[in-house]
């Protein structure tokens, strides 16, 4: 058995669009360990879903490799990756879009166990009622059309499913960005029971700090297809390496305002720049404080600093003093 359930290599995406490449992916290399949950978070439109659907052979790749447990997703076909595809799931943003409004959601629950052979009907039957109570709906309700649950409840089905034929990974992504406050919560304790209960490993995917923070054993922060942090949560959370989780943290709202108030902000600059020729060097460096010429030309790696995070940045920050002497000393017009 791996120590490591996903290791991801170099991987690379380019869409070719009518208006130009976009550049969507740009040497994504990350491990998750078994059981562990990787939050990974950047601004909308970074290549975060981009990941996912790669990881969930959606979508086919440039370049890189994909192994899930030692076995190389990439090169598997027909047959072969079926016999792997029960081993990982992906849970979606929408969950209305992702279940089919004509199917009764009995149906939808048991159309896995059905494709993978699992199980006579009677016992699929069972195993549809055991997924509802799991997710916290009544086994009744799986009469149901989709259309006839709230948000929150159509999010349990999608978890529902997701979780039917025993995975070992699953990838949220957003998978509470379209509910409403009110029922994020509790479909984030379910998530975080089922994970306890099974022993899963999570991709989770978000653009929301607080819930990452809440989740996360491990945090890699994504940049315009890139990755330039990842750490502990605490390590990130608290004292940042990178400019721009900085200030992602930054344009947050605080938890706490009065001390938002008397803090010497590093709000994010100007928009994000299109993913259709990205800067140069570093991706981030049109909108850093405190880049540099060499920023522009070269493109830094991501590498491991002294306080046990990995970071890509040619002058990664020393807490946050840092980051403010720098860009105070340097102003740019
Ligand atoms: P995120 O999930 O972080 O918001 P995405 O992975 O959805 O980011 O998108 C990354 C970039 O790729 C964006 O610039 C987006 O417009 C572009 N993109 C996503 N899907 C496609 C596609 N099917 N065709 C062309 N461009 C795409
Ligand atoms: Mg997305």
């Amino acid at each position: 058995m791996n120590e490591n359930i996903l290791k991801v290599d170099d991987l690379c995406k380019t869409y070719r669009t009518a208006r130009g490449d976009v550049s969507a992916l740009d040497g994504i290399s990350l491990e998750i360990q078994r059981g562990e949950v990787l939050g990974l978070v950047g601004e909308s439109g970074c290549g975060k879903s981009t990941l996912a659907k790669a990881l969930m052979r959606l979508i086919e790749v440039d370049r890189g490799s994909i192994e899930l447990d030692g076995v190389d997703l990439l090169t598997l076909r027909g047959e072969e990756l079926r016999s792997q595809r029960h081993r990982f799931q992906m849970i979606f943003q929408d969950p209305f879009a992702s279940l089919n409004p004509r199917q009764r959601v009995s149906s939808i629950l048991e159309a896995p166990l059905v494709v993978h052979k699992r199980g006579a009907a009677s016992e699929r039957r069972d195993r549809v009622d055991w997924l509802m109570k799991k997710v916290g709906l009544r086994p009744e309700m799986a009469d149901r059309l989709p259309h006839e649950f709230s948000g929150g409840q159509r999010q349990r089905i999608g978890i529902a499913r997701a979780i039917a034929l025993n995975p070992e990974f699953i990838i949220c992504d957003e998978p509470v960005s379209a509910l409403d406050v009110s029922v994020r919560a509790q479909v984030m304790n379910l998530l975080a029971d089922l994970r306890k209960e099974f022993s899963l490993s999570y991709l989770f995917i978000s653009h929301d700090l607080s819930i990452i923070r809440h989740i996360a054993d491990r945090v890699a922060v994504m940049y315009l297809g890139r990755l330039v942090e990842v750490g502990s949560p605490k390590k990130i959370f608290s004292a940042p390496s990178h400019p721009y989780t900085r200030a992602l943290l930054d344009s947050f709202p605080a938890p706490d305002p009065s001390k938002a108030a008397t803090k010497n902000r590093q709000v994010l600059r100007g928009e994000v720049p299109s993913p259709i020729n990205p800067p140069s060097g570093c991706r981030f460096h049109p909108r850093c404080p405190i880049a540099t010429e060499l920023c522009a030309r070269e493109q830094p790696e991501l590498l491991p600093t002294a306080h046990g995070d990995f970071v890509a940045c040619h002058f990664p920050l020393n807490g946050e003093s840092r980051l403010l002497t720098a860009a105070a000393a340097t102003p740019k017009s």
